[in-house]
């Protein structure tokens, strides 16, 4: 990207837009259909051949969603990109379209829970897929496990609750000399603030329920890629395990791009005065969050992400009593799971942390996800609540 901001905005409010009826409308049509005709079978025969360049169902293309891809893989950098009906849609079917039976996968320590669930429990094992996990924070570990079974490196840099980050650009340029494919989940950075592509992996992956979509109304997924790999995913996993969006629910995250900016730079720019405030109290004995000169790994995090978002974990000197009624309490900060919609939110770690259940977070953590209120409604909100730990 040569001017990134006149680009930025190119992408998400013009490429793709111009109608060729001869009316102007702002936003696209909506193309809410399941199927497309033909008028004579020559078309038809053409259009058949090629279900990926052609509308013929709504399983594989349709106007509005090929819309939205055109939008993704241009802000990622990428050849193309596909859209799913959720995050771990996409997700599964980047991994799955690289690996057959026998074949190694790497991935790091602690990614999103269900990525996890799909590699090591319920899935791949059933496949005889193998899978080690790695402290992604060391290169040396990652490259070190690879055999020459390896198949796909799987990143997610940074995680969405320590926040731990991999180094991309020395971990592809490995990855390709020794044809293994990598895969990241770039969800927590978006676009604008990680490519990803840039730094040399092959494929990036969003739920696009969170930041992308924006105003927690849709569950979407999107990977992006090379043209070949994305024609690979497109005719196997994509058509036969059908995991595909709505055209509705393409048009919202279409719409929900409009603002990504603004969001992205208002979350952004809130968490900071709610980390200053933050680092005042001694109840909170940890922050993690990659943009932050206490971070081990700060200078990565300024080598390879613009900035970093609004989801950040607190450690609290507290006990889960405490921190319930910290959470009971507070007003602006919801507790859910999710992130990255326009309302704040917060989850206790203690909602899923137990004794005897294995985790590697412990129970008195606290995550935030930064909505669209001000900074001092939400640091207010913390701080009538602090009495509590
Ligand atoms: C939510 C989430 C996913 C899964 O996305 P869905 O759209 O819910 O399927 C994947 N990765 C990360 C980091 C997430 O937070």
């Amino acid at each position: 990207m040569n001017d990134e901001r006149l680009n930025i905005s190119y992408i998400i409010n013009i490429l793709g837009e111009n109608e060729p009826q001869g009316i102007h409308p702002v936003t696209p049509p909506l193309y809410q259909t399941s199927n497309f005709y033909f008028s004579s079978v020559e078309q038809f025969r053409t259009a058949i051949s090629n279900e990926k360049e052609n509308c013929v169902y709504s399983r594989g293309n349709n106007p509005t969603l090929s819309l939205l891809c055109l939008k993704l893989a241009a802000l990622e950098g990428a050849d193309e990109a596909l859209v799913f009906g959720s995050g771990m849609a996409a997700i599964s079917s980047a991994i799955l379209s690289n690996l057959s039976t026998g074949d190694h996968v790497i991935c790091v320590q602690n990614p999103y829970s269900w990525t996890n669930t799909l590699l090591n429990t319920n899935i791949l094992p059933r496949f005889g897929v193998s899978v080690s996990m790695v402290d992604g924070r060391s290169t040396e570990a990652i490259l070190g496990t690879v055999r020459s079974e390896t198949r796909v490196i799987y990143l997610e840099s940074p995680n969405s609750w320590t926040f731990e980050l991999q180094d991309l650009k020395a971990i592809s340029e490995f990855a390709r000399a020794h044809k293994i494919i990598t895969i990241i989940d770039n969800s927590y950075s978006t676009p604008l603030y990680q490519q990803p592509i840039s730094l040399g992996i092959d494929l990036v992956v969003h739920t696009a329920s969170k930041y992308l979509g924006g105003h927690s109304d849709v569950v979407a997924g999107v990977c992006c890629g090379s043209k070949e790999l994305i024609a690979k995913i497109f005719a196997n996993e994509f058509l036969t395990l059908g995991g595909i969006l709505s055209p509705f629910n393409a048009w919202l995250i279409l719409r929900g791009l409009r603002t990504l900016p603004v969001r992205m730079e208002h979350v952004s720019r809130v968490t900071q005065q709610i980390l200053a405030y933050l680092k005042t109290q001694s109840k909170v004995t940890r922050i993690y969050y990659p943009d932050m000169p206490e971070n081990e790994q700060y200078e990565l995090s300024k080598s390879q992400m613009k900035k970093s978002s609004g989801l950040f974990t607190i450690e609290l000197d507290a006990g889960t009593e405490a921190i319930e009624a910290f959470c009971n309490n507070l007003t602006y900060w919801r507790m859910a799971v999710s992130w990255g919609g326009f309302e704040s939110l917060v989850i206790p770690s203690c909602t899923f942390v137990r004794p005897g259940l294995y985790s590697a977070l412990t129970p008195n953590l606290l995550r935030f996800s930064v909505g669209l209120e001000d900074a001092d409604t939400l640091i207010q909100d913390i701080d009538q609540n602090m009495k509590f730990l």
